[in-house]
């Protein structure tokens, strides 16, 4: 198990990727703590871990408050005593023209999409330097490189962000033996990718050189192994994880 005792946080894990990536941490010996606005749902998630006697804890926050930030992770400093990766997941996606975008569709988005991320890495980071190890992952998108052409600008603007961020949090961590990196996923069979009418689908799909959507286990397969020892000099890169739509 590459994370045997390790204790990893995963925002937005009550489905979708996120869920994905909790188990797969959860499998690897990781304890996991659930963070979701939703609780039930990740409350379910914490559940399904917890049958194959593994650890896992749900705590409902939103990303984008400061404060029920700062109270999840005061809760899991409480009961772990330390927080080895996170993983910032949580995300929302519009499918909206410039031109019909509202002023509270871009507030929103980067609210949760990029604002989260700075909330929940500063939370946690005072942690890290102290322990002078920490993994840090952050879910961007293809989109935030390729400006996206199925989402709105708001959406690959904040998943741009995150890729600018990720880059200078790492050089500010590097001293302290911490990784921040980022994952940028093209399309993924998800609820979110249901907001895409079949036409889109199949456009994209017919795009994508390896002709599949990614699967969340793909996004989850790169998160694990950033956050493993095995990638210990790998820090500010976005690894794609897109089926060979963009190569860059
Ligand atoms: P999803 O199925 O919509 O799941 C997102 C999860 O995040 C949901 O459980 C949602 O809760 C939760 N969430 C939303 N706002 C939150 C907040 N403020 N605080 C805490 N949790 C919140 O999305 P996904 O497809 O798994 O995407 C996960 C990440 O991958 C996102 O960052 C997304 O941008 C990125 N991504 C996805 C794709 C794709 O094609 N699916 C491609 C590239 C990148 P609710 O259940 O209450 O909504």
């Amino acid at each position: 198990m590459k994370l045997k005792n390790k204790v990893a946080v995963v925002t937005g894990a009550g489905r979708g990727i996120g869920k994905t990536i909790a188990l797969a941490l959860a499998k690897e010996g990781a304890k996991v703590v659930i963070n979701d606005v939703n609780f039930e749902l990740s409350q379910m998630v914490a559940s399904e871990i917890k049958k194959k006697n593994r650890e896992a804890i749900a705590l409902q926050s939103d990303v984008s408050n400061s404060i029920e930030v700062t109270n999840m992770v005061d809760e899991i400093i409480k009961k772990f005593k330390k927080i080895d990766i996170l993983v910032n997941n949580a995300g929302i996606m519009q499918s909206i023209s410039v031109e019909k975008m509202t002023e509270e569709n871009w507030d929103k988005m980067m609210a949760i999409n990029l604002k989260g991320v700075f909330l929940c890495s500063k939370a946690v980071m005072k942690y890290m330097k102290k322990q002078k190890s920490g993994k840090i992952i952050n879910i961007s998108s293809l989109a935030g490189k390729s400006g996206g052409i199925m989402v709105g600008a708001n959406y690959s603007a904040s998943k741009a962000g995150v890729i600018a961020f990720t880059k200078s949090l790492a050089r500010e961590l590097a001293p302290y033996k911490i990784n921040v990196n980022a994952v940028a996923p093209g399309t993924a069979d998800t609820d979110m990718a249901k907001l895409f009418s079949a036409e889109q689908r199949r456009k994209i799909i017919d795009a994508i050189p390896l002709g599949r959507f990614a699967n969340p286990e793909d996004i989850a397969n790169a998160v694990v192994f950033l956050a493993s020892n095995r990638a210990d000099y790998i820090t500010g890169a976005t690894l794609d994880v897109n089926g060979g739509l963009l190569m860059d």
